[in-house]
């Protein structure tokens, strides 16, 4: 038996199963051997993995291409972030209004020019999802469901945009009518019908921060002088989480919508989530965290360069999110990556652009603060880092399984290996990292998307091969 390549002598981490030592045989860019033994006469294309732990590619699940630089540029070097990092899947958020490609109108005309940006500028297979702004992008949602986008999101705390006295600046920014609890509604009522129609998991993604009480705090923390990234976290409170998700759980039981409560960053957040979800176990819920609020705290992330939304937290918030994580509570983790440049952060605590970029640690911070440090079974972050974002956004088993059949996108990894985060070893376009000089153990060495090597020793190997991916698969 032929192979076009073989992975050979590794230890494989199967989903659901844990390490066991197999060699891999792919053809036509999937996996089509799984056995103890495969010769290297069976392949002209051998990948040594010797010492090496063999993952799953991680499915990267929140993601922003092009939000603050130009979409195909940003694509070329975040994903290369990404790949670098054991990344092989990563679906980013598009919306129309500020920001990304700055205008807005119908998705009919608007995603065909995302995808024609995206087109060879990609290392990782990636696809989006779609935010509806307008009244009228209401109606292009089984549209885009068969262009391939199976998941959606709504913003909780851009209602005050449009609910703020300065209604037009409100306005210039979402582009939008009427963006409230409303657009919401009428949102869910067609995602749930689409999956309703499809039969398959169609799902809604909410930032969950309410506006109203994030205003009264921004008030209260400048009142009392106070700036910085500790005032950040004051200023848009655990609390605006918790009401948001409490708020988002009543429509979404009403209307029998999957939903995604992306990026809980608090204590008030993973509750408030896991309390949805006990209270009503036949609602289809996802609750993500990011790898930043795990790894970083407001008192350790230094300046402003860490500004981002939900904003960095506290110590106590970072150690419930990891006894969440812990008891299996958490299905995702993501890095919510946006690539903003120091430049973009230069303003005050409130005027800085939020966001950063974080991909390439998906597999390090979960290794070493989770494996390392707290026993998390390896089986454990393939599950939160690859099989269940592919589950719950329509890729899988094509992705987010070690199977016959499924894509052969791994991510080799040395288990033993330590090193300090740079600039330099994140590969991506930004020019700080919040992580920098932050020691973790565990680190991707290659990544092969679809049986070929895509990232080897510190660079890309060949062409950009990442490839639109229509969910569901
Ligand atoms: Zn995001």
């Amino acid at each position: 038996m032929k192979f076009d390549s073989l992975i050979k002598g590794g230890i494989v981490v199967l989903p659901g199963h844990g390490p066991v030592r197999a060699d891999l045989g792919c053809r036509a860019g999937r996996i089509a051997a799984i056995a103890d033994d495969l010769s290297t006469a069976s392949s002209d294309d051998v990948v040594d993995a010797r010492g090496l732990y063999v993952f799953p590619g991680a499915v990267d699940s929140h993601f922003h291409v092009g939000i603050y630089r130009p979409h195909a540029e940003d694509a070329r070097s975040e994903s290369l972030s990404a790949v670098s990092g054991g990344v092989t899947t990563l679906i980013s958020y598009f919306r129309t209004g500020h920001h990304y490609l700055n205008k807005t109108g119908p998705y009919r005309e608007i995603f065909p020019e995302v995808l024609e940006l995206s087109k060879g500028n990609f290392h990782t297979d990636y696809g989006y999802h779609i935010a509806p702004m307008t009244t009228a992008q209401l109606d292009e949602i089984p549209w885009l469901v068969e262009q391939g986008v199976a998941s959606f999101k709504y913003y909780m705390f851009y209602k005050a945009l449009t609910l703020s006295a300065d209604s037009t600046k409100g306005k210039d920014y979402t582009m939008a009518d009427e963006y409230d609890l409303g657009h919401l509604y009428e949102i869910m009522v067609r995602v749930a019908e689409a999956s309703r129609r499809t039969g398959r998991r169609i799902s809604l993604s909410l930032h969950c921060e309410n506006p109203e009480i994030i205003r009264v705090f921004i008030q209260r923390v400048k009142a009392a002088g106070l700036t910085g990234l500790q005032a950040y976290s004051e200023g848009r409170p655990p609390l605006s989480e918790r009401l948001s998700i409490q708020e988002a759980g009543v429509l979404a039981d009403e209307t029998s919508c999957p939903v995604n409560f992306l990026h809980l960053s608090s204590r008030k957040a993973i509750e408030a989530g896991v309390d949805v979800r006990t209270r009503h176990p036949e609602m289809d819920i996802t609750i993500e965290t990011t790898l930043h609020h795990l790894a970083l705290t407001w008192a350790t992330a230094g300046d402003l360069r860490s500004k981002v939304n939900p904003p960095i937290r506290t110590q106590d918030d970072q150690d419930a999110l990891w006894r969440a994580l812990m008891k299996g509570q958490i299905d995702t983790v993501v890095s919510d990556h946006a690539c903003c440049m120091e430049e973009n952060k230069k303003g005050d605590t409130w005027s800085a652009l939020p966001g950063f970029g974080g991909t390439s640690l998906l597999y390090p911070v979960l290794l070493s603060e989770g494996v390392h440090k707290r026993g998390l079974p390896l089986e454990r972050v393939v599950d939160l880092l690859s099989t269940t974002p592919a589950r719950r956004f329509g890729l899988f088993p094509r992705k987010g399984a070690i199977a016959i059949g499924s894509d052969a996108d791994f991510a080799l990894i040395d288990l033993e290996k330590e090193q300090a985060v740079t600039v330099e070893n994140s590969h991506s376009a930004q020019d700080h990292t919040p992580f920098a000089g932050k020691s973790l153990k565990g680190w991707p060495v290659a990544t092969v998307l679809r049986g070929r090597l895509a990232f080897k020793d510190g660079t890309a190997v060949g062409d950009r091969r990442g490839a639109f991916v229509a969910r569901p698969v």
